[in-house]
């Protein structure tokens, strides 16, 4: 008889185990479409490695999902005949926390309100753990392909585990079976009405057959194909089975706001079926967050680090199939490829030309989109060139004039006043405070449009996108503002302008007490109201980068 290895849960583990078990949500249902999705992952994962290895599944078994319940023992078993894991990779996959945007989360879920929390945990996938939400313990049986040793790892989400060897004897060759030991208030988890539910909603499009039986030995049922809806006929798929895929596909819960669906047949061969999320992910401003697009090729699952968009398209979810890479590619030579990097192109402009059409035809919708992903997508407008104009063209903003509604720089160019050369904007991190600012009397007396802008992005990209149809973006803290220039009430330009002889006592004065703290000291038409104001020069950087960049010790 062997003796089981205790191991403590990494404390990030029991802070969140604790979280679950202890915040009040109503959607317990959440962890079997977490377990479903690892067993369908483990079996993707075999299928790649198979490529290289066919040895680690010699038997040619079709990858499948097994869940089997127990009303009596109160146990719901998920069964895979996927990757599985080795002792090593136990202690690291179910002691720690990998998966990146979890931290986020937790903190996330740690500062918000009861109410708030379970929509919380609904939206994010919490994988693995999310077991606890309903069993008080919880075994996990596992071969790794290839291997003759199998493991049992069993908890009671209590801040320890234990490891053991087990002696399966020849079968099941390879894969993972999760056992969960069913609270009394989870009974309803062992019930196939129930169960067969929540597959069907929430699992129904996962790549891989899945089957239920009620007792052991008895005939199981097929409760989902494992087609790939993406191959599917448009007019086959209804508005449930794209949202369903989203949600397998995405690990998120919310409804998408639109989907891009397409085949591609020209030099390259592919299919996409890309979503834009109704939420924000969690960690969608963390400096490491990768896209998450899937790439197979013909029907395999190849990775989801291949770089299939742009960094400002990083909140777009789905999938790509191609027949044009070889299978048997490494991950690492994939972002080499030509052909992704055609693909990669074709896909971003698809996604683009939707959201323009959606702009157009569904402006409410678009606001939307616009609201959760604006900050992201403005990123493109210093990092892609060859897209700068169409992503200026996507681009809401408030202004001075826009009271509630966004504008569109299309809107300014049509309000813009006679003489008036520039796109001025100004930027800062609230918009009560912009709105306050004494810069923007003059312009505001003139009848000029102003953009208010708030996001961090804001800071960098007018400085880097020189026009918007031939009108170059323009802080209104730098440099001479050209107001005399436009039509309507206000005086001569602030470089030549005659001042009283008082004013100009006063300027000589400021300029020897100031000295080499400033640039200059002029006259000004852009106060209408107040004494002075700061105004950054005509070429360094805007006030609030200048701020930025103070504030970052440079
Ligand atoms: P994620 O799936 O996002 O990585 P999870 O908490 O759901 O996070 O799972 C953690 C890890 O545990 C997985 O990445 C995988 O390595 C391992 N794992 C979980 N379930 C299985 C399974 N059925 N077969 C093989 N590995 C698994
Ligand atoms: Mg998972």
């Amino acid at each position: 008889e062997l003796q089981p290895e205790q191991h403590v849960f990494e404390a990030d583990v029991s802070r969140l185990l604790h979280m679950m078990v202890h915040s009040v949500y109503s959607d317990k249902d959440v962890f079997l479409r977490e377990l479903i999705s690892n067993a369908a992952d483990a079996c993707e994962k075999l299928r790649y490695e198979s490529i290289s290895k066919p040895q680690l599944s010699s038997d040619a078994a079709q990858p499948g999902i097994l869940v089997s319940l127990n009303e009596e023992s109160q146990t719901l078993v998920i069964e895979d005949n996927g990757i599985g894991m080795n002792r090593d990779e136990m202690i690291d996959a179910l002691g720690t926390i990998a998966r990146s945007g979890t931290k986020a989360f937790m903190e996330r879920l740690e500062a918000s309100k009861a109410g708030e929390k379970a929509e919380l945990i609904g939206q994010f996938g919490v994988g693995f753990y999310s077991s606890f939400m309903v069993a008080d313990r919880v075994d996990v049986i596992s071969r790794r392909a290839g291997d003759d040793e199998a493991w049992k790892w069993s908890s009671d989400g209590k801040g320890s585990y234990d490891i053991v060897a087990v002696d399966l004897g020849a079968a099941p060759a390879r894969g993972t079976r999760v056992v969960l030991h069913l609270m009394d208030d989870a009974k309803k988890y062992a019930s196939k009405w129930t169960v067969e539910k929540i597959i069907r909603d929430q699992s129904g499009h996962v790549p891989v057959p899945i089957r239920l039986v009620e007792k052991e030995g008895a005939e199981p049922s097929q409760v989902s194909d494992g087609a790939a809806l993406w191959l599917k006929q448009k007019s086959e798929i209804s508005k449930q089975d794209y949202d369903d895929f989203y949600r397998s596909v995405s690990g998120q819960y919310d409804e998408p706001l639109a989907n891009v669906h397409f085949r591609a047949e020209g030099r390259h061969e592919y299919t996409t079926l890309a979503f834009i999320p109704g939420s924000q992910p969690f960690d969608l401003f963390d400096p490491d967050r990768q896209g998450r697009m899937k790439l197979y090729v013909k029907r395999v699952f190849i990775t989801d680090e291949a770089e299939l968009l742009p960094r400002y398209l990083r909140f777009v979810r789905g999938i790509v199939d191609t027949p044009d890479l070889p299978l048997n590619i490494s991950r690492e030579m994939i972002q080499e490829s030509p052909v992704l990097a055609a693909i990669k192109k074709g896909v971003t402009s698809r996604i683009l030309s939707a959201l323009e059409k959606m702009a157009e035809g569904e402006a409410e919708t678009f606001s939307k989109v616009w609201d959760l992903f604006g900050p992201i997508l403005k990123e493109g407008i210093y990092d892609d060139f060859e897209r700068r104009s169409q992503l200026l063209k996507l681009a809401r903003f408030r202004s001075t004039v826009s009271d509630g509604a966004t504008r569109s720089l299309a809107d300014y160019l049509a309000g813009m006043r006679e003489g008036q050369s520039a796109i001025y904007y100004i930027s800062g991190s609230s918009l009560d405070q912009l709105r306050s600012s004494p810069q923007l009397e003059g312009f505001r007396a003139k009848g000029i449009e102003v953009l208010l802008l708030t996001d961090g992005v804001d800071s960098f990209w007018p400085t880097n996108a020189p026009d918007f149809e031939g009108k170059p973006f323009k802080s209104v803290t730098q440099g001479l503002a050209d107001l005399n220039a436009v039509t309507g009430e206000g005086g001569a330009d602030e470089g030549d302008r005659q001042a009283s002889p008082e004013v100009t006592a006063f300027i000589d004065f400021a300029r020897s007490a100031l000295g080499e703290e400033i640039g200059d000291v002029r006259v000004s038409d852009r106060l209408t109201e107040s004494a002075v104001c700061l105004v950054a020069s005509e070429h360094g950087p805007d006030r609030q980068l200048e701020k930025l960049l103070q504030g970052a010790g440079r």
